[in-house]
């Protein structure tokens, strides 16, 4: 590795002590851009890998709200505009008590590459709080009322509009952040400014939100990996696929998947892992979705009901089959570790695709790439979320709207593109199918650029 990556990384380990995610996420890019560093001294001349890892402006407020017994609470928020070289600021906003600024700075570090990729004018940014949906603050095993969310929303976003706007910064969903809190918040902003603009991204289909936007990260997923096993001459045909978590990228990646004629083996949440040996039934996929986005449920009250499918409780997904041929991490950070990797592999994997960001852990990326599996990192995998919020916000600009066919057509393409770009970038520097080392590349080289051309 260069010298000056070296030092830069010491630093970054150096002044973010602790921010354990946010080093991680460093030390994964960075690792891979030797190659182009050599051949480009203009970026350590311009000191673009300094000013790359440390985010613009960091935005951190007090979120103060009512709960439904009249009792105040306070939670923290957070946005971190993390790089505009490129557009405006774009990234999720994640509700969960695991929130903190390491989380987000890596989630935004990543974000940078991600959006990069996806050929559109979009920045870097992340956002969110440590508030639980899931667990009221005054009833152990209660989930918040949608007052109490709707009133959370509010609140942060009282403090949040300040920072926001269609052509500064404009955040949508993520972990716990959907289609009902993304109501919530836009429908704050436009009170407070008394002006609609398509300030958040995620929106309801009635008030400017783009058909298959709820789709689109699980989708343009398996259409990353549909365009790996294409360069092998295969398809999804009967492949085996493990696809963890059962939000909204897990959900639709398995739907995409059931109907290219792959068989879906599991989902999980945080009550446990579902198996379901001769893959999911589309009445079985239709009953997880309406309990997950509607009826806001585990995955343990339902499991009993569905034919053929066995729950183990708190398990999750990875060593439950005996023969895989895909796998499909989309729940969080870090969930696929090394022995899971093993096993993943000695039972017969041969494609990995991340729907989550950072979901296999050092270690397991390390054993995936070094079997020359066909390995897709998240930050390209998954950039069709963000690609379709560009999308949103094309559409916005314009005041029309595109339907699903169109949308859906643009999604492929820009999968494609993203697949075709970073596996030319491994090419040209050396390490024909590392995807890891091409979505990096590719990323950096258009931000790097344009922040060599916009100067100091
Ligand atoms: P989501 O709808 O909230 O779903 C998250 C899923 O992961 C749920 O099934 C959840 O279980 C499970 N989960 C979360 N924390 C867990 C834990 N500690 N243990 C076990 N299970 C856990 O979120 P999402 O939007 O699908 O996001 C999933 C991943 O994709 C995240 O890494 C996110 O950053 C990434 N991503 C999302 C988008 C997007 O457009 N939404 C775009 C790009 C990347 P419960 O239901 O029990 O909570």
């Amino acid at each position: 590795m260069s010298k000056y990556i070296d030092q830069v990384l010491e630093d970054v380990r150096r002044k973010n002590a602790g921010q354990t995610e946010f080093i991680q996420a460093v030390e994964e890019v960075l690792t891979t851009l030797a190659p182009v560093i050599d051949v480009h001294p203009e970026y350590q001349e311009n000191a673009i890998l300094e000013r790359l890892v440390e985010p613009e402006r960091i935005i951190m407020f007090s979120v103060p709200w009512i709960d439904d017994k009249g009792i105040i609470r306070v939670n923290r928020g957070y946005r971190v505009q993390f790089n505009s070289a490129i557009g405006p600021y774009k990234g999720g906003l994640r509700f969960d008590p695991s929130v903190n600024l390491s989380v987000l700075k890596f989630l935004g570090f990543e974000q940078i590459f991600k959006n990069s990729l996806t050929t559109l004018p979009l920045g870097g940014g992340k956002g969110g709080s440590d508030f639980n949906p899931k667990q009221c603050p005054h009833t152990p095993g209660r989930r918040c009322s949608n007052h109490e969310v709707m009133r959370f929303c509010q609140s942060f976003m009282t403090e949040l509009q300040r920072h926001v706007g269609q052509n500064t910064d404009v955040p949508a969903g993520d972990i716990n952040v959907g289609a009902r809190e993304i109501g919530y918040l836009f429908g704050q902003y436009k009170r407070i400014m008394n002006n609609w603009s398509g300030v958040l991204t995620g929106k309801a289909v009635s008030f400017g939100g783009s058909l298959i936007r709820p789709e689109a990260t699980g989708f343009g997923c398996v259409y990353f990996a549909e365009n790996m096993l294409a360069r092998v001459k295969q398809d999804f045909q009967g492949k085996r696929c493990v696809v963890s978590g059962s939000g909204n990228v897990a959900s639709y990646a398995a739907k995409k998947l059931m109907s290219l004629g792959a068989k879906v083996l599991t989902l999980s949440d945080r009550s446990g892992a579902i198996y379901a040996a001769d893959g999911l039934t589309p009445e079985a996929w239709l009953a997880i979705n309406r309990l997950k986005e509607v009826e806001r449920g585990e995955l343990a009250d339902i499991a009993a009901t569905l034919q053929g499918v066995k729950f183990f409780p708190k398990a999750n997904v990875w060593q439950i089959a005996d023969k895989v041929d895909c796998a499909f991490p989309c729940s969080r950070q870090n969930e696929l570790d090394a022995p899971d990797a093993e096993y993943l592999l000695k039972h017969g994997c041969k494609l990995v695709a991340e729907g989550a960001n950072m979901p296999s852990t050092p270690s397991a990326v390390d054993i995936f790439v070094k079997s020359a599996i066909l390995y897709a990192p998240g930050k390209a995998a998954n950039a069709g979320g963000v690609a379709t919020s560009g999308l949103e916000m094309s559409q916005n600009s314009e005041r029309m709207y595109w339907t699903a066919e169109t949308v859906d057509s643009k999604l492929r393409e820009i999968m494609a593109a993203i697949h075709d770009n970073a596996y030319s970038a491994a090419e040209q520097y050396g390490h024909k199918g590392n995807y890891v080392m091409g979505a990096n590349i590719a990323g950096f080289i258009k931000v790097a650029d344009a922040m060599v051309a916009q100067g100091v």
